[in-house]
């Protein structure tokens, strides 16, 4: 018996290491420990507690903790994670978000149900919540002042080209029509303080509105994510006729680079610090009294190295008042931002994030949003 056992565990051990097999069949994490033996792949610690989840359509054992049977190497043998997924992701439509590692648990939950549970890209029928071009229903949605969560009729056209919600269930006109040129979404749950939070951003008059909505189904709302990220998909081909497929997929929607709390000083940098959160997206640097604040107090344009912005990691000589220890000051060609951070990761990190955006060089839309922040009243 012991003898078998040893068997048998070499030769998981050995299918383990096959090409495939060596990322998470869900979220390609590298070198997955954990194995559906009634789905016959190989997945990561993280996905292996989600697959636990639908135990009725999967069972999972560790690979190297776990005693096997020669029949569940037979099987695990007899599929793998590339068959798994010759079947189960066989008609996922390119819009579709694939969630990684490090997303949400709501999403990586929601793609391995997709997948395993409710089959969507076996039966395409199953796919019309998302590629419809129309879908309405009702949210909650964070109130703009008062922070509490009311129900909201939203309908998202395409024939329209906008995603638009009602305050009341009878009003005629919506309470806002957000074109799917500028719409982004994206999870924030630690931040919206739910596991089903998404942020969606879109602008007005070139500012920034932030909505902050759930849904206590988690399908609903990944249903209404990737029908916003079809809807982008579908509007950029328009827009971009010769783009590739590869080129649209990641401006579909876009996560943050960075967040959290900084400093700041005005304009004449003696009014003294003030503590703002701070979200950089993409060359937008916004910040706002509080992270779930409707619209940003303001707003910074970060440019190209080669246009003239630079990053200086502290403070010019002379700077007075209280601020927290470690500086950096964005120079712009108009003027000098003076931001504070509290320690040395988060100055490293805000350091790393604005270079990054400033060693891009600029696309020519970006000019306009440039020569618009410089003419800002
Ligand atoms: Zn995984």
């Amino acid at each position: 018996m012991a003898v078998d056992q040893d068997q048998n565990r070499q030769r998981i051990k050995q299918l383990m290491r096959k090409p495939g097999n060596n990322y998470c069949a869900d979220c390609r994490a590298a070198d997955p420990e954990w194995a559906s033996y009634t789905l016959g792949v190989f997945v990561c610690q993280s996905c292996s507690g989600l697959h636990r989840n639908i135990a009725q359509i999967s069972k999972v054992k560790s690979v190297l903790l776990d005693p096997w049977r020669p029949s569940e190497v037979e099987f695990m043998d007899s599929v793998g994670n590339d068959a798994a997924r010759a079947k189960f992701e066989k008609q996922v439509p390119a819009f579709y978000y694939r969630p990684s590692r490090t997303d949400c648990t709501l999403l990586r939950e929601q793609w391995i149900r997709a997948k395993y549970e409710r089959k969507e890209f076996i039966y395409v029928e199953k796919q019309e919540p998302y590629t419809a071009g129309y879908r309405e229903g009702f949210l909650w949605k964070r109130g703009r002042d008062n922070g509490q969560y009311l129900n909201r009729k939203f309908i998202l056209s395409e024939r329209e080209g906008v995603l638009k919600y009602f305050n009341k269930n009878d009003a005629r006109e919506p309470k806002a029509v957000m074109k799917f040129q500028s719409v982004n979404a994206c999870f924030q749950p630690a931040k919206i303080g739910t596991a089903h939070g998404l942020q969606i951003t879109y602008l007005k008059d070139n500012s920034t509105r932030n909505i902050f909505v759930y849904h206590e189904d988690g399908k609903e709302m990944v249903d209404w994510f990737n029908a916003i990220r079809a809807a982008r998909f579908h509007y950029l081909q328009v827009a971009f006729p010769i783009a590739s497929v590869s080129e649209l997929l990641p401006k579909l929607t876009r996560n943050f680079i960075k967040e959290g709390y900084m400093e700041k000083t005005g304009p004449k940098h003696t009014e003294g610090f003030k503590k703002r959160w701070f979200t950089m997206d993409d060359r937008r640097l916004m910040y706002f009294k509080d992270p779930m604040d409707a619209y940003a107090r303001g707003e910074v344009f970060v440019g190209s190295k080669d246009n003239n912005y630079s990053l200086v990691p502290h403070f010019p000589p002379g700077i007075q008042g209280n601020h927290w220890q470690f500086g950096i000051t964005i120079v712009t060609p108009d003027r000098m931002f003076l931001m504070a951070c509290e320690n040395e990761k988060e100055h490293r990190d805000w350091i790393n994030a604005i270079e990054n955006v400033m060693d891009r060089p600029m696309l020519p839309h970006e000019y306009a949003v440039e020569a618009y922040f410089k003419h800002k009243p």
